[in-house]
């Protein structure tokens, strides 16, 4: 499909996301630097719409959904109960004025990405507004208030049988691979640090999903500095194994920039070039894909990153030099576009990735054994749902697509450029 690569934008969703306390204001610095390269010409930028209390309940639980609409005017003197701390509310995920708003709109924004993919709007979709791969059913985590990723991932599975995950944040993708830990529908794939004391602790090697699921987990621990090669290192020996075992309908990559070199919560030093080689071997399998955000706490290098990515997917070369615009002050001191790499030491020897990547190896035959009882799932989140006896049918599923088709059809106001 030569069709232009979806971009989600518009004013709310920027404004919404610039509100999460972890990256506030990160979202704006984002756009305005693909803007800046005039990138957007290059794309089909698409209005997301914002998810409503049904769309959120594919996943997230009415209680926590509920809990989010009691925070409506939160000032700085506001002191955590013990119902918040129940919902994962205080702490990495404090309070926040009109939370359900907020949560909504994200939500809505990878959703209406998984919509593109899903009509065949193009073969691309981009949300780096999405990403938030710590939140879970019942509550948040991480810094992360909703599950965007798994609520896209459900949108998918109305058309796409089997979809690979792929996570490049520095912390381990848990509320994703939790949510389909029994699925054999949705294999999860997570390279990220991992030792004693670095959050979330889980993400281990023999971490690879339970029962029906087992073999359909993936986690490749490393240890901390990794750089480029260490991560292209195990990205090709592993992801072509994946694909070729699993043979995925489509992909959502999670592009947490966090794992970039000096991210005041990562511990890892990779630069754009590093996630560029896995961004190029996951588009060689031309499969519908979803681009998301994630973490990414040095702001300048997270909108340097998903620029660089963006210009991947549009097939744009772009100048070294920052084009000049209102936060072009902020990328000093030497005003490139590149992410200067760093000269710590990376803890991975060849020796420790050739071990893991024999036991992954290992734990795919796993997967390969556990595939004859392989059957097309037409079920939700497996893992929460079956839990409380809930399921759809394919008939549901179906009747869905077509509305979603006529939907969005009715809405073709809501797709347009940037100059309408
Ligand atoms: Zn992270």
């Amino acid at each position: 499909m030569n069709r232009k690569a979806c971009y989600i934008w518009d004013e709310s969703l920027i404004k919404e996301c610039d509100r999460l306390p972890a990256v506030s204001n990160r979202a704006s610095m984002v756009h305005n630097l693909i803007v800046s390269y005039g990138l957007n010409n290059n794309l089909k930028v698409i209005r997301p719409t914002a998810a409503s209390y049904q769309d959120l309940k594919e996943f997230h639980s009415e209680s926590y959904l509920d809990h989010l609409k009691c925070f409506i005017d939160i000032d700085e003197d506001y002191i955590t109960n013990i119902q918040d701390e129940e919902y994962g509310i205080g702490y990495d995920c404090p309070p926040v004025s009109n939370i359900y708003e907020l949560v909504s709109v994200l939500a809505g924004g990878s959703i209406t990405a998984a919509k593109c993919l899903l009509l065949g709007i193009s073969s691309v979709a981009i949300n780096w507004c999405g990403g938030w791969h710590h939140a879970h059913r019942f509550g948040a985590e991480g810094f992360c208030y909703v599950n965007d990723i798994v609520l896209a991932i459900e949108k998918l599975r109305l058309k796409f049988n089997k979809i690979l995950y792929i996570d490049l944040d520095v912390h381990h993708g848990n509320g994703v691979q939790d949510a389909y830990n029994l699925s054999k529908s949705v294999f999860t794939l997570s390279f990220h640090k991992f030792e004693p004391g670095f959050y979330p602790g889980s993400g281990g090697i023999d971490d690879i999903g339970t029962h029906t699921g087992r073999g359909y987990k993936c986690n490749f621990p490393l240890n901390a500095f990794y750089t480029d090669k260490t991560l292209e290192f195990a990205f090709e020996k592993i992801f072509p194994l994946i694909c070729s075992k699993f043979k995925p309908d489509a992909v959502v990559m999670q592009c947490g920039a966090d794992a970039l070199v000096n991210d005041p919560h990562g511990g890892a030093c990779l630069t754009e070039h590093g996630y560029i080689m896995c961004l190029r071997k996951v588009l060689d399998l031309q499969k519908p894909t979803l681009l998301l955000g994630g973490g990414g706490y040095k702001h300048p290098n997270a909108a340097r990153l998903w620029t660089n990515l963006t210009a991947v997917v549009t097939g744009v070369e772009l100048d070294e030099n920052i084009p000049e615009h209102d936060d072009w002050p902020k990328y000093g001191p030497d005003y490139l576009l590149s992410v200067q790499p760093s000269l710590t030491k990376d803890l991975n020897t060849e020796q420790y990735l050739n071990e893991c990547i024999a036991k992954i190896k290992c734990n795919l035959n796993t997967m390969a054994a556990n595939s004859n009882q392989f059957l097309p799932s037409k079920s939700k989140v497996e893992a929460n749902k079956n839990s409380t006896g809930e399921g759809i049918d394919i008939k549901q599923d179906t009747k869905n697509v077509k509305e979603l088709g006529s939907q969005m059809e009715n809405k073709t106001k809501d797709v347009y450029d940037f100059d309408d």
